[in-house]
């Protein structure tokens, strides 16, 4: 069976006196539930700090990005091996944020996804379409090449060993969450586009949902067929929401 999953997406957010206390705070109220894992991907700078709180706990961590080179003259990268010398279980790789205000692709996409397998992490690959695709209608073929180009990139066995997150970019911090439908074909469509290369990995695949995931709408969500759980920005900021977004899991 596969995995279920939330994870945080802090983003750009936080210092260190109230990451301390949002960490105590979710290490304090989680516990583990069989077939659940629970993560938050914190800013770099954080990191040492959250391996330090988080061992031992219900809740692993990870980080938001990662370089595709393994080391280098790359100055203010950050390699996957470094990610591991703080213990980090996953990397988001090819957030919408990075794709539009970075100008990753889908080629960048698909080397971090190797750098990241590389180095032990567990890559949470980010596709979706914006508002345009998907008034014009190409949301499929959007999703399509996305995939294709990780396919491409690392053969379909590198996703054996990832997580997908369907994140519809007009959905991402903008409070307009998609519907539970929508979520369900996006994500039955991924999942088929990886069938045609390999069922039985399909089939393993967890992929979450992200955009504008709340307390109030997580649990419908994640009723979903093949929705495995979510990747959470704004509401994982706050302790009470994130936590209720993992019960909302939890009870599925
Ligand atoms: C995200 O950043 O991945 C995200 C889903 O953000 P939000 O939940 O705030 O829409």
């Amino acid at each position: 069976m596969r995995g279920r999953l939330v994870v945080g997406n802090w983003k750009m957010h936080g210092e260190l006196a109230a990451t301390a206390r949002l960490l105590q705070a979710l290490k304090a109220a989680l516990t583990p539930v069989e077939g659940c894992a629970f993560a938050v991907c914190v800013p770099f700078p954080y990191l040492a700090q959250a391996a330090e709180a988080l061992r031992g706990s219900a809740l692993a961590w990870g980080a938001q990005d990662l370089s595709e080179h393994d080391a280098g003259a790359f100055t203010g990268e950050v390699s996957g091996n470094m990610l591991r010398d703080f213990a980090c279980r996953y990397a988001i790789v090819g957030h919408s944020e990075r794709r539009t205000l970075h100008g990753e692709t889908d080629r960048t996409a698909g080397a971090k996804l190797g750098a990241a397998l590389r180095s032990g992490l567990t890559p949470i690959v980010c596709v979706g379409e914006t508002l345009a695709e998907r008034e014009r209608g190409d949301t499929e073929a959007v999703l399509a090449r996305q995939i294709d180009a990780l396919l491409q990139a690392q053969g379909v066995g590198a996703l054996a060993r990832s997580l997908l997150a369907y994140e519809p970019v007009w959905a991402i911090g903008t409070g307009h969450t998609a519907t539970p439908d929508q979520a369900q074909r996006a994500h039955a469509f991924i999942r088929g586009r990886i069938a045609a290369a390999d069922a039985a990995i399909a089939a393993d695949l967890s992929v979450l949902y992200g955009g504008s995931v709340k307390s109030s709408n997580a649990r419908e969500l994640f009723s979903m067929p093949d929705v495995d759980g979510g990747l959470i920005g704004g509401a994982s900021l706050a302790a009470g929401d994130f936590l209720a977004i993992c019960a909302a899991l939890s009870q599925r």
